[in-house]
């Protein structure tokens, strides 16, 4: 049984796939994608729900998405997951999306309606989710820093967060000018002075120690959105010497149970969690879009367990 597959393959689909028992009909599309832990969470949603069908990788490069999700319906796909670095383009690409994704400006989650492709985003409702699995306490009510609001998984949870209407929403990247669109975007919903304290109810602030010390001081949660942390190598993308005891640390990134971030936390004495029950969060909900029924949450929580070793909450 094959774990990933190229658009070559999809290509040449009913030969390169005939074989599979189940048969292939969902996917994560990204690149890299070797790391999803999204196949043996819904392979095991599947199988306890007697559904006859498997959930692959598709390893499809930028420039390889258009032709793939073209090749989808025409072999048979329920739906599919898009991950790094497809998100945005997956939204330009679908024949229809839903008001919540349009809103976000990311797609996740991909249904299968006939020969067309509707285009959703699990990801800030996954998030909210997780936040009060892990922490115990509502998006609502939190002031947030958001690392990593550039990009896509960052769009989707400060824009969650102002839906949600949190106390407070400070965004950081390290590309500051996209950070400073996206607070654009946000402000007509960030108008009403619910919040108490010296800080504007949404600011955009640069990454470096001193300005970060300053709004995680005036911060509740911080969630780490952007890519480091994924490789082995990477650094934590937050040092213990900025992190404060007060603070609630959501790390996006699953792929190590204590991830850099999370033994930073430690060492500055603050709370953390890492990605897992985002994914487990976001994945419930796209099964749910695809099959229309109540997802197996259990089932896919203790999946994931097993695979990573983690504990998704
Ligand atoms: P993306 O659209 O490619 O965005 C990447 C983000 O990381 C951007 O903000 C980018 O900043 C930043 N970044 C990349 N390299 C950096 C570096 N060396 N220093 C500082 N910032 C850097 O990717 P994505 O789809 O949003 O995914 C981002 C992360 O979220 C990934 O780690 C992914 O695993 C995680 N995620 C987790 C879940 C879950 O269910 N747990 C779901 C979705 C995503 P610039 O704008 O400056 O390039």
């Amino acid at each position: 049984m094959r774990d990933v597959f190229t658009l070559e393959d999809l290509r040449r689909w009913p030969e390169t796939a005939a074989h599979e028992t189940p048969p292939v009909r969902l996917a994560v599309i990204g690149d890299p994608v070797a790391h999803s832990a999204s196949p043996p969470m819904h392979n095991a949603a599947l199988e306890a729900c007697g559904i006859d069908a498997r959930y692959t990788r598709l390893h499809i490069r930028a420039e390889e998405l258009a032709e793939a999700f073209t090749l989808l319906p025409k072999h048979g796909f329920i739906g599919v997951n898009c991950t790094i670095p497809h998100k945005t383009e997956a939204l330009r690409l679908v024949h229809r999306v839903d008001e919540h994704a349009q809103r976000v400006g990311v797609v996740n989650t991909i249904l299968v309606e006939g020969q067309q492709l509707a285009g959703f985003n699990t990801d800030g409702p996954g998030l909210v989710r997780a936040v009060r699995a892990e922490f115990g306490i509502d998006l609502r009510d939190l002031r947030v820093l958001v690392l990593g609001a550039g990009g896509g998984a960052g769009r989707a949870i400060a824009m969650q967060c102002a839906l949600e209407g949190c106390e407070r929403l400070v965004l950081v990247n390290r590309t500051i000018d996209k950070a400073r669109a996206l607070a654009a975007e946000l402000a007509p919903m960030f108008r009403t002075a619910r919040v108490s304290g010296p800080g504007e109810r949404l600011e955009v602030a640069a990454w470096d120690d001193a300005s970060l010390r300053l709004q995680l001081a005036q911060s509740d949660l911080v969630i780490n959105c952007t890519a480091v942390g994924m490789k082995r190598g990477d650094p934590s993308p937050l040092t213990s010497a900025v992190l404060q005891p007060h603070l609630l640390v959501y790390d996006t990134i699953y792929t190590a149970v204590r991830t850099k971030l999370m033994l930073a936390a430690d060492d500055a004495g603050a709370r953390s969690a890492n990605g897992l029950s985002m994914l487990l969060h976001q994945g419930a909900l796209a099964f749910e879009i695809w099959f229309d029924r109540p997802a197996p949450l259990e089932k896919m929580r203790a999946a994931l367990h097993a695979h990573t070793g983690g504990n998704a909450g």
